[in-house]
């Protein structure tokens, strides 16, 4: 069917697709463009009620000690359990929680939850000095709301700050870099950590490290998993774990999945895996 409605309607879904690919370049409407977008739409008008109704959940990630073997820090990992899509991964709605503002509440739940599962599992004994990371997204660095919402969650959980690290991308900070700049020196003075994610992937740029004092170096795992095909990620490896050593952090090595990969990145000297 090509009824005046219709044809507008498709040319306005083919246009913001256009712009949000960049400026000046055209895109011809495919019909799944337009269920694509009606897919976001439903998923958007969702979140509310996943926030209501209590659909978000946290998977924990354990990362090792390298050198002991022994599970140190755990990643906090959103996800959505939709009661028609199932389980709805973060790469799908955090965005749209962005565009909704949504993305404070949510983060602010995940924050809470993080938090409250660490001073818990910090009771078992042997497991005291468990810490927790957590992912911001874009939005949540720019908000100031974020260094109250974080003040509350560790004073309600009783967690120390210093168990608390927040990782940030390369890409979040190029955005804006003096709001990120004083927003992080708020949370740093609370006392908690800071961790540069997804490394090697964004600007690498160094004077990101030198203007945020990152606590740690998480490498992207793109690298790991070319650890035995390419001498050149080898050396990458070798270079960033010796420059985070210069300035006092610790690295992290995403993805591991074989134990070999595990004795290469030890024999690296990288602290955690
Ligand atoms: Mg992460
Ligand atoms: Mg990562």
């Amino acid at each position: 069917t090509c009824d005046v409605e219709s044809l507008l309607r498709n040319a306005d879904v083919a246009m913001y697709l256009s712009k949000s690919r960049g400026k000046g370049r055209f895109e011809f409407f495919e019909p799944a463009m337009h269920q694509e977008a009606v897919d976001r739409l439903d998923l958007k008008a969702d979140l509310q009620r996943a926030i209501d109704e209590g659909e978000f959940f946290l998977h924990y990630q354990p990362i090792f000690d390298l050198a002991t073997g022994r599970v140190t820090l755990v990643e906090a990992l959103i996800r959505w359990r939709h009661p028609t899509r199932g389980l709805v991964m973060p790469d799908r709605f955090i965005t749209l929680a962005e565009e909704n503002g949504l993305i404070a509440r949510i983060g602010e739940w995940v924050m809470r939850e993080a938090c409250l599962q660490t001073a818990q599992w910090q009771r078992i004994p042997g497991c005291e000095d468990i810490s927790i990371t957590v992912n911001l997204s874009m939005r949540q660095l720019q908000d100031i709301g974020l260094v109250n919402a974080l003040t509350r969650a560790l004073k309600d959980s009783g967690l120390q700050a210093h168990h608390l690290v927040l990782e940030i991308t390369e890409s979040m900070l190029a955005q804006d870099p003096d709001r990120s700049a004083e927003i992080l020196g708020q949370l740093k003075t609370i006392g908690v950590k800071l961790a540069l994610d997804d490394f090697g992937t964004g600007y690498s740029s160094l004077s990101y490290l030198r203007t945020f004092a990152v606590d740690s170096i998480k490498i992207d795992r793109s690298f790991i998993s070319e650890l035995h095909r390419s001498a050149t990620s080898t050396a990458l490896i070798d270079a960033v774990v010796n420059l985070a050593r210069a300035l006092g952090a610790y690295t992290v090595a995403e993805g591991i999945e074989y134990s070999d990969q595990a004795a290469l990145l030890r024999k690296l000297g990288c602290d955690r895996g």
